[in-house]
Protein backbone atom coordinates (compact mmCIF):
# COMPACT_ATOMS: atom_id res chain seq x y z
CA UNK A 1 0.00 0.00 0.00
CA UNK A 2 2.86 2.14 0.73
CA UNK A 3 4.53 1.44 -2.32
CA UNK A 4 7.12 -1.81 -0.17
CA UNK A 5 7.58 -4.75 -2.15
CA UNK A 6 9.47 -7.70 -1.52
CA UNK A 7 9.98 -10.81 -3.61
CA UNK A 8 8.80 -12.69 -0.79
CA UNK A 9 6.68 -11.07 2.02
CA UNK A 10 7.93 -11.63 5.29
CA UNK A 11 5.07 -13.15 8.01
CA UNK A 12 4.90 -9.91 9.86
CA UNK A 13 3.37 -8.48 6.79
CA UNK A 14 -0.63 -8.71 6.46
CA UNK A 15 -2.18 -9.58 3.13
CA UNK A 16 -5.90 -8.99 2.05
CA UNK A 17 -7.88 -9.66 -1.35
CA UNK A 18 -8.63 -6.91 -3.24
CA UNK A 19 -10.15 -5.75 -6.52
CA UNK A 20 -7.79 -3.16 -7.13
CA UNK A 21 -6.73 -3.38 -10.20
CA UNK A 22 -3.08 -2.61 -9.22
CA UNK A 23 -2.78 -5.61 -6.67
CA UNK A 24 -1.03 -8.27 -7.88
CA UNK A 25 -3.64 -12.04 -8.10
CA UNK A 26 -6.20 -9.56 -6.24
CA UNK A 27 -4.03 -9.33 -3.06
CA UNK A 28 -2.92 -6.55 -1.39
CA UNK A 29 0.09 -6.85 0.69
CA UNK A 30 0.09 -4.30 3.96
CA UNK A 31 3.57 -4.04 5.90
CA UNK A 32 3.77 -3.60 9.30
CA UNK A 33 3.38 0.04 9.02
CA UNK A 34 0.58 0.19 7.05
CA UNK A 35 -0.90 -2.76 9.02
CA UNK A 36 -0.78 -1.31 12.72
CA UNK A 37 -2.13 2.46 10.58
CA UNK A 38 -4.97 0.45 9.12
CA UNK A 39 -5.96 -1.82 11.39
CA UNK A 40 -8.29 0.34 13.32
CA UNK A 41 -10.18 1.03 9.73
CA UNK A 42 -9.59 -2.64 9.05
CA UNK A 43 -11.41 -3.68 12.15
CA UNK A 44 -14.10 -0.98 11.68
CA UNK A 45 -15.20 -2.59 8.60
CA UNK A 46 -15.29 -5.77 10.41
CA UNK A 47 -17.48 -4.47 12.97
CA UNK A 48 -19.92 -2.77 10.78
CA UNK A 49 -20.05 -6.55 8.57
CA UNK A 50 -21.37 -7.54 11.83
CA UNK A 51 -24.61 -5.04 12.43
ZN1 LIG B 1 3.37 -0.29 3.91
Amino acid sequence: MCGRTEDEPPVTWTSQRSNTPRSQDGVMWLCEACTRQNVRSIEGRLDEAWW
